[in-house]
């Protein structure tokens, strides 16, 4: 027997099944919640994560699994991976591989970009900063 409805896990109302959005990994196809009660739960996780929104679009773009995606902005905070600065987030990935990275924001994007994503340039230029930091040198002593 297949059932063309079902009670959602929120709000405890018994919708029709395309009041559900489909998820594969659900035994009858759909979410446990409904679309409005996802839209609301999504809404407030937008609040508690300023900066989500712009991310999400880029994403898209770069096919990043969901899960994924999830975890790496609870994991960063919605910060830089690199200045941990808390401002607008660029999904990150190789140019060459197409692999997603991590989240980082546009400064560092550049950065990056500007070295030709070479760690050898970027570790020279750290190497460069810190022998022309006098202040590094008293800090030894
Ligand atoms: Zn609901
Ligand atoms: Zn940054």
């Amino acid at each position: 027997m297949t059932s063309t409805s079902k009670i959602c896990r929120t709000c405890k109302q018994e919708k029709p099944l395309d009041e559900f959005h489909v998820d594969r990994d659900k035994l009858d196809g759909h979410k446990s919640q409904c679309k409005e009660c996802n839209k609301e739960a999504r809404k407030e996780f937008y609040e508690q994560h300023p900066g989500f929104a712009a991310i999400e679009s880029r994403r898209k773009r770069y096919k990043l699994d969901q899960d994924e995606y999830l975890k790496m902005v609870e994991s960063q905070q919605s910060r830089c991976f690199i200045c941990r600065d808390e401002r607008k987030l660029h999904v990150d990935h190789d140019h060459t591989t197409q692999k997603v990275r991590a989240l980082i924001c546009r400064d560092c994007n550049l950065m990056i970009g500007y070295a030709g994503e070479d760690p050898l340039i970027l570790s020279a230029v750290i190497q460069y900063l810190e022998f022309f930091d006098d202040s590094l040198e008293d800090e030894n002593e």
